[in-house]
């Protein structure tokens, strides 16, 4: 059991098993005495400190054998810290600037310990909630999402080199299995873990249980997410799973990384800024009414997929035929390059819209809710934002094959109530 010697640690425990690293030492400098020891986690798995020393800092994350927001009566692998040290190195291979670097990493403690991203970065949906502009937000995300997909599929790998790494991240068997119960089955049925504003909403998840072709839609999406290995995953991209300030974006927590479809991360993002976007008129006050504020969520979403399909389709044209999927020998001319590439895009597309809908559904009536809507303080208005982006979500699930571009996908979020 690679497991065997794996010891919890706490804010007190922390830095001895520091002293015990001299690489980490030299980087905080000092000794134990100097150091400065903080637990910061807020998401719902794992533990987070950040420590500081005369000469520098990091952040040290450790998963522990169950679910943090619900305790050891939920039991979770801790290899899920290894697929995330993983997937954060190959991240960081393929879009340095984006993600935070990894100094050390301990298998048996199910301990990462990673670069600080201090202060004024912020996670996103704080930001979001606040009212923040990101000028960058779009074209970082637009980046982060193109390099990393594109270059883990077959449109840049070979199929032995592909193969080899599904097998590898087919042992992220936990997490995936933890996606399939709280996304694509729990929301649809009676479960526990489920809960909504209720009395609000008790007739729209009843609606919701009944409809035959949403659960037609889910079926599909979720057998594509067990079955389409396209690409590695970071398997969680709300906004939550993402730090910013103004001019920086850096991608984190990527536990649940796997080879899925494209769309899966695509979709998350996406769904996670409409819920944003819905939840303003939450927020809003006779100070700030986030009219404006609106429209910059409205352009994010729309940039995020122009500049991705820009950005994936200038990958593909410069490394045409290194991956096996399109060989150069086949795909001969110009305008049968196009034609795929169209074909391959509009499906994406799809998924897409349909990945952002399901994880959108899911934080209305499942186990694990947004923030962006759980601060509403005002219960009727927030069930008003709820209901709104249930109904969406819906609306987008069942009729996402009538849309071809992602402004069309605006304007109606912009006319939906
Ligand atoms: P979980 O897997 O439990 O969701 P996260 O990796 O999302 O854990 O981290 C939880 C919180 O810890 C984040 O929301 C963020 O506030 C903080 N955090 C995580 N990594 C870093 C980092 N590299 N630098 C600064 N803060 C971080
Ligand atoms: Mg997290
Ligand atoms: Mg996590």
């Amino acid at each position: 059991d690679i497991h065997a010697s794996f010891k919890p640690l706490d804010e007190t425990l922390v830095a001895g098993y520091v002293e015990s690293q001299p690489g980490l030492v030299t980087i905080l400098g000092g000794t134990s005495a100097d150091w400065n020891v903080k637990e910061v986690g807020d998401g719902n798995l794992n533990f987070v400190y950040i420590l500081t020393g005369p000469k520098g800092s990091f952040v040290l994350k450790q998963a522990l054998p169950y679910v943090r927001c619900v305790g050891e009566s939920w039991p979770m692998t801790l290899e899920r810290a290894y697929f995330e040290t993983t997937v954060l190195r190959e991240h960081g291979r393929l879009a340095s600037h984006l993600v935070p670097v990894v100094y050390h990493f301990d298998h048996p403690m199910a301990l990462t310990v990673m670069e600080y991203l201090a202060p004024p970065h912020i996670i996103l949906r704080k930001g979001l909630i606040a009212g923040t502009v990101y000028p960058l937000l779009a074209q970082h995300m637009a980046e982060f999402m193109a390099s990393t997909l594109f270059h883990t599929s077959l449109l840049a790998l070979s199929t032995m080199k592909h193969r080899k790494e599904v097998a590898h991240f087919c042992g992220n068997i936990e997490m995936c299995r933890l996606t399939e119960q709280v996304i694509f089955t729990e929301p649809y049925m009676d479960a526990a873990n489920n809960r909504w504003s209720s009395p609000h909403l008790d007739t729209d998840v009843q609606a919701l249980r009944e409809d035959s072709a949403i659960k037609l839609e889910i079926a599909g999406l979720k057998s594509k997410f067990c079955e389409r290995t396209q690409a590695l995953l970071h398997g969680d991209l709300h906004s939550g799973s993402i730090m910013v300030t103004q001019n920086s974006t850096k991608i984190i927590d990527p536990e649940f990384g796997f080879y899925g479809p494209m769309g899966f991360d695509l979709g998350a993002f996406l769904g996670n800024l409409i819920l944003a976007y819905i939840s303003q008129d939450g927020h809003a006050t006779s100070q700030d009414d986030r009219e404006g504020y609106k429209l910059w969520l409205l352009k994010t979403i729309g940039d995020t997929w122009q500049l991705f399909s820009e950005k994936f389709l200038v990958h593909w044209d410069q490394n045409w035929g290194s991956g096996d999927a399109y060989k150069k020998e086949v795909y001969n001319t110009k305008d049968l390059q196009l034609l795929v590439q169209k074909s391959f895009m509009s499906e994406l597309f799809q998924d897409t819209l349909g990945y952002a809908a399901a994880k959108m559904i899911r934080r209305i009536v499942g186990i694990a809710h947004v923030e962006d809507m759980e601060s509403i303080s005002d219960v009727e208005k927030k069930v008003t934002c709820e209901r709104r982006a249930l109904t969406f979500a819906k609306h987008l699930l069942k009729e996402r094959s009538k849309y071809s571009d992602i402004r069309q996908v605006c304007n109606a979020l912009q006319g939906s109530r």
